[in-house]
């Protein structure tokens, strides 16, 4: 369901005169996203992904609006990342993805945050300083099921077990694992990614075990464990074609309409006059470009689709190159509507999801999501206990 149009209009309506753009953020929506999620997956547990500044929504709104909605566990990427979480959520546990940089380990000690372990060397370095500081440090253990990115293989698992002594000093609180496939629902790797991970569980601490992300937790309870952790969908983002997450959109991103032209027959509009007009065509030139998140792969030339903008729900073709700064819509046709200077054009919003935005340049959403423009002025709504 996409969020009522009029409370858009409505946060528009209050941003500064003097900006070119704004990202709305309902925060009442993530909150309701969360929980939705969270009651998935019961009994496991939902933790949130909140790495690249809450996949660009800005972390600094998105980790009170989670802790309120009733989150405690959080993974991000970098260490910097996990500072940050605990400053805003300091009860939160926080797990590092990308793990132990080498020679880190005091630093990733001194925050708190939980290093997600991910090859024997990283296991090598955070046990020996545990060791040589006598203290029992918590991390995570990733150990690699097919994906063949991050953790532990089979035979490393293997060597682990036989010398299991190595992990004595440290207290392994989460095994977890990821999938390679999880957005196509039948395909054959989810399962074998399971099985793969169910006969490794034996030779590894017994603790609690997470597999699944946003798609995975839509695979069914098999793939649940104990602990889920969605990133995109707690945004709104549906990554799955074949299934629907319980989640609604969070974002829209506007800009406005510098001025309209008229362009004759025969005239090109943009950089390297890639894209002719036919026939007399009414063009809005928009505050948004590449510099704002915009892909220049939406760019048209003439007989190419690209992507669009939309103006009350009606979708305008993108023309021409997308620029820096701006980019260019046909709104000939939308000649109902009064497209002027200062109108918002939706970027982002109920007329064009994620999705679709990142289809239309070649990509996937989270690609989109997490360029969201930092020259947009930034809306919070929701932001109410
Ligand atoms: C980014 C990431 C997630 C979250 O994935 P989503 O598809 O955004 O839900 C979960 N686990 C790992 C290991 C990740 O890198």
């Amino acid at each position: 369901m996409a969020p009522p149009t009029s409370d858009i209009a409505d946060a528009l309506a209050h941003v500064p005169a003097a900006a070119t753009g704004a990202v709305v953020v309902d925060l009442a929506a993530l909150e309701r996203n969360w929980r939705a999620l969270a009651g998935a997956v019961a009994p496991a547990l939902a933790a949130a992904v909140v790495k690249a500044d809450a996949y660009g929504l800005g972390a600094e709104a998105v980790v009170p609006a989670l802790a309120r909605a009733g989150c405690t566990v959080y993974f991000v990427a970098t260490l910097a990342e996990a500072r940050q979480v605990l400053a805003l959520a300091p009860t939160a546990t926080v797990l590092v993805l990308d793990g132990l940089m080498p020679g880190a380990a005091a630093a990733y000690a001194e925050c708190g945050a939980w290093p997600v372990l991910s090859s024997l060397p990283e296991i090598v370095e955070w046990s020996g300083f545990a060791r040589a500081t006598g203290r029992r440090l918590a991390c995570a253990m990733h150990v690699d099921s097919g994906l063949n990115r991050l953790g532990l293989d089979a035979r490393e698992v293997q060597a682990l077990a036989r010398d299991m002594h190595l992990i004595d000093p440290l207290d392994v609180r989460l095994v977890m694992s990821h999938l390679a496939c999880a957005d196509e629902v039948a395909h054959a790797k989810n399962g074998q990614q399971l099985a793969v991970l169910e006969r490794l569980l034996p030779l590894l601490p017994s603790v609690p075990v997470s597999l699944a992300a946003s798609d995975g937790l839509l695979l069914g309870a098999a793939y649940h464990f104990d602990m889920a952790r969605p990133g995109y969908a707690l945004y709104g983002g549906q990554a799955s074609p074949s299934r629907h997450a319980p989640v609604e959109p969070v974002v829209s991103v506007h800009a406005r309409v510098v001025q309209v032209r008229e362009v004759a027959p025969g005239q090109s509009v943009g950089y390297a006059a890639t894209w002719t007009a036919r026939r007399l065509s009414r063009i809005a030139v928009i505050a948004a470009g590449y510099a704002d998140g915009l892909p220049r792969q939406m760019s048209a030339a003439d007989g190419e689709a690209g992507g669009s903008v939309a103006f009350g729900g009606v979708l305008a073709p993108i023309v021409g190159r997308v620029s820096m700064d701006l980019v260019t819509a046909d709104v000939t046709d939308l000649g109902d509507l009064s497209i002027a200077r200062g109108t918002w054009a939706e970027l982002i919003g109920p007329a064009i999801s994620l999705e679709a935005a990142g289809a239309a340049a070649g990509t996937i959403g989270y690609e989109i999501l997490t360029r969201l423009p930092r020259r947009f002025h930034r809306v919070y709504r929701g932001t109410g206990p």
